[in-house]
């Protein structure tokens, strides 16, 4: 299910640009665009839900593109956390109220730098890169991690 004028349908159809990390049948997962974070990446399932209560649990292709997303949610942390980042928080806002922007099921997953002491906070743009040769540094060793799971766990892909 598509909606032609969804920002991560268009995403998903090639028709926007994204710097991508990982990509299956069921899943994207892409740098964000205004990060919280470097390194902030998106986990997004191919299928248009607009919040996670419209996952629909009697349709068996629905339900694995679903599982799928929260696996490489999953993926992704870890891969951030094996050298990159040292901790990380999963973010999922569904609905306006919740600062939900996009309408379309989507996972951030934000590294966190400098130990022990940070806050968590939503901030965007905070992690803004220094120029596009360091957005992609960031997104080649997380795109390379997150391989290297799902490669060895041979669970999804
Ligand atoms: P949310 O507020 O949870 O709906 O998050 C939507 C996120 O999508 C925001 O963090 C935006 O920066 C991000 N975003 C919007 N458009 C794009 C895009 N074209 N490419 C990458 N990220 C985007
Ligand atoms: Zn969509």
């Amino acid at each position: 299910m598509k909606d032609a004028n969804c920002v991560f349908c268009r995403i998903i159809d090639g028709s926007i640009p994204s710097v991508k990390v990982y990509e299956s049948d069921n899943v994207i997962a892409f740098l964000d665009i205004n990060p919280m974070e470097k390194g902030h990446v998106l986990v997004v399932p191919k299928q248009h839900w607009r919040t996670i209560s419209d996952v629909p649990v009697d349709a068996p292709d629905a339900v694995r593109c679903a599982e799928e997303a929260m696996y490489i949610v999953r993926v992704t942390a870890k891969a951030l956390g094996e050298g990159l980042a040292d901790g990380t928080n999963i973010l999922q806002a569904n609905g306006a109220c919740a600062g939900q922007t996009v309408p379309h099921l989507h996972f951030h997953v934000i590294p966190r730098y400098g130990g022990e002491t940070l806050q968590p906070g939503w901030e965007s743009g905070a992690g803004k890169y220094k120029d596009d040769d360091e957005r992609d540094s960031y997104a080649t060793r997380i795109a390379d991690g997150i391989k290297k799971i799902v490669e060895s766990e041979g669970i999804f892909g």
